[in-house]
């Protein structure tokens, strides 16, 4: 498979261009942030009223209302949340958009779920990098990057490939490595990551290891420490050099009792468990779900974030943390 660097992809697909970064979140601001300070043409298009619109001219970007971004310019990226896209798209962008624009996503869901047809004059293409907007920006002003997907859904220009790879250059992706890919393949994958490993498997990992430790009698700061604290070290050292540095790092002890343990966490039941999410990422159920569930004003998702928040280990950290001087606030 080709990985693509600095070295593959030329900014100047993207100079001549008026780029529009809708949205100004996680992902928005780092997009809009990098791509400026490399040197492209960009606004931010935001509601009325957003509490962005600040934080984006602080950062020296020029502010529009979506429509008049989408209008102005003739890359129009969209970062605003997965389920608020297709309102957007619907009233403030279809529009706007003019033949020959080139419409970006950072992740696939609202295409490969067809929530968004663009026209087919239109140029549709994703750059999405794998890993949180926060980490795209901070990466960036470190001289680094995140590695990022692209890929091309309609091209009628020609060209779309190649405007991929120059905002995948202009965001920092192409310093770690770029891979294409397609919609429905980054748009499954994206998701199964996030629900069997990242988040949801991750989450629930701690969360049932702390709850053990401090049922045991164990106190809550300790528990803290040994599984959500030092989550970040063990991960650090796959990061740098996969599982054979994290076993050289730790001691022959954990090395042993982690390999013999290990698999009775994570069991055969477990990972047909994540055959069915997967099927159901695949079928659409879950895209279907997360929309109603959304679109009946999010019961659910409001309930299980309230009790996350309330979780003796959020309790317990948040304490801990504030202790912790170089954590930023
Ligand atoms: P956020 O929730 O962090 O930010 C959303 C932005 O959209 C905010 O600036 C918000 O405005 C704005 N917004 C929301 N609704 C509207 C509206 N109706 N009209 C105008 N602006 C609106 O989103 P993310 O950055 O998490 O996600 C953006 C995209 O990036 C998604 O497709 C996601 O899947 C993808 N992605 C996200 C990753 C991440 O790290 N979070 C990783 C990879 C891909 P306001 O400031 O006014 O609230
Ligand atoms: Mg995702
Ligand atoms: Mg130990």
């Amino acid at each position: 498979m080709k990985v693509y660097y600095d070295s593959d992809a030329n900014l100047d697909f993207l100079k001549d261009k008026k780029i529009a970064v809708l949205g100004f979140g996680s992902q928005g601001h780092a997009h809009a942030l990098n791509l400026k300070e490399s040197g492209m043409n960009v606004c931010v298009g935001l509601r009325k009223n957003s509490p962005s619109v600040e934080k984006a001219k602080a950062g020296g970007l020029e502010v529009k209302s979506v429509a008049e971004a989408v209008k102005s310019s003739n890359v129009i990226m969209i970062l605003l949340p997965d389920q608020n896209q297709k309102k957007v798209y619907d009233e403030e962008i279809a529009p706007n958009l003019k033949s020959g624009d080139t419409l970006a996503f950072g992740h696939g869901f609202n295409i490969h779920y067809k929530q968004i047809v663009p026209p087919a004059d239109v140029n549709v293409m994703m750059i999405a990098p794998k890993g949180p907007g926060h980490l795209v920006r901070r990466t960036f002003q470190e001289g680094s990057g995140v590695p990022c997907l692209i890929a091309v859904y309609q091209d009628p220009s020609g060209n779309t490939k190649d405007l991929a790879l120059a905002w995948a250059k202009g965001i920092g992706g192409t310093r770690a490595g770029v891979i294409e890919t397609n919609f429905k393949n980054e748009t499954e994958t994206d998701l199964f990551g996030e629900q069997a490993v990242l988040c949801g498997g991750s989450a629930q990992l701690i969360k049932a290891g702390f709850e053990t430790l401090v049922e045991a009698g164990y106190p809550p700061e300790l528990a803290y420490f040994e599984c959500m604290h030092e989550m970040k070290l063990i991960v650090d050292l796959y990061y740098e050099g996969g599982l054979s540095r994290m076993n050289y790092s730790v001691s022959d002890t954990a090395e042993y009792g982690g390999m013999t343990r290990g698999p009775r966490i994570i069991t055969n039941e477990t990972k047909k468990e994540m055959k069915k999410i997967l099927d159901e990422i695949q079928s659409g159920k879950f895209a279907n779900e997360w929309l109603n569930e959304y679109n009946s004003g999010s019961p659910n998702f409001n309930k299980l974030r309230e009790e996350n928040k309330n979780h003796t280990i959020e309790i317990v950290g948040s304490k801990l943390r504030s202790m912790m001087s170089w954590l930023k606030k």
